[in-house]
């Protein structure tokens, strides 16, 4: 049998289903006749919408990755997570100030963290999370916004950390906060969105949604770019 229709067997949700061996979670999910209406988005790595637990064969540990990332081993016990339900405070951006007393606020759990980098470890995304949690309680907003730039919000860390403190969260108000008071202001950005507000570009917008996907895509790979 060749290695593309090799088989393996998974448990997902504890019953067992004979699954091409190169599947990733999501794939042999769906190949066992499921059909996945939450915990599935945009299947290559990028929404964060597949959170999922595993164990694998003669390993004690628990594991979390994504599944549309994440390839099937034989024997594995697999548990989809569809949803985290986190604290999520809710706040005006415009009534913020981008300074320790923001967090000290809305996220008072960050002081709690212990530092035993569980966080990291549940990474899929291999961002540094502990050191972004870190940032927030040293107030260098700055350092955790870049430190979380890649966060997908899956949720991961946040189901593993011994603190109770949902550290995607904390890190989406460090970057909004950066990006909306700390970061440098760009003037060519703010002439585009003058710009767009005076529609200048509204014409070419609604030629665009008429064309078709190939006229669509030469004219992307056509497009001037500016390099300042
Ligand atoms: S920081 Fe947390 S929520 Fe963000 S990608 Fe990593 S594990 Fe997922
Ligand atoms: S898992 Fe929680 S307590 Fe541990 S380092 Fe991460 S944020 Fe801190």
């Amino acid at each position: 049998m060749s290695e593309k229709t090799k088989m393996v067997k998974v448990y997902i949700m504890g019953e067992a289903f004979m699954v091409p061996a190169a599947s990733t979670i999501i794939m042999a999910i769906e190949y066992a006749g499921f059909q996945l209406k939450r915990g599935i988005g945009c299947r290559e790595g990028f929404c964060g919408a597949c959170a999922t637990v595993y164990r694998e064969k003669g390993d004690y540990k628990l594991k979390g990755g994504l599944g549309c990332q994440t390839v099937v081993s034989d024997e594995m016990y697999i548990a989809q997570i569809p949803f985290v339900p986190a604290e999520k405070p809710l706040y005006d951006l415009n009534e913020l100030t981008p300074d320790p007393s923001t967090f000290m606020k809305l996220f008072p759990s960050i002081y709690r963290c212990v530092a035993c980098n569980t966080c990291t470890k549940s990474c899929p995304q291999d961002i540094q999370v502990m050191d972004y949690i870190q940032a927030l309680i040293r107030g260098d907003i700055k350092q955790a916004a870049e430190l979380s730039f890649d966060c997908i919000r899956c949720g991961l860390c946040a189901l593993r950390c011994p603190a109770e403190i949902v550290q995607y969260n904390a890190g989406t108000l460090a970057r909004r906060l950066y990006g909306k008071y700390l970061s440098p202001k760009s003037p060519e950005l703010e002439d585009r969105l003058q710009e767009v507000n005076d529609g200048i570009y509204d014409q070419e917008i609604d030629e665009m949604m008429t064309m078709d996907i190939k006229d669509l895509t030469k004219k992307y790979f056509a497009r001037e770019i500016k390099i300042t």
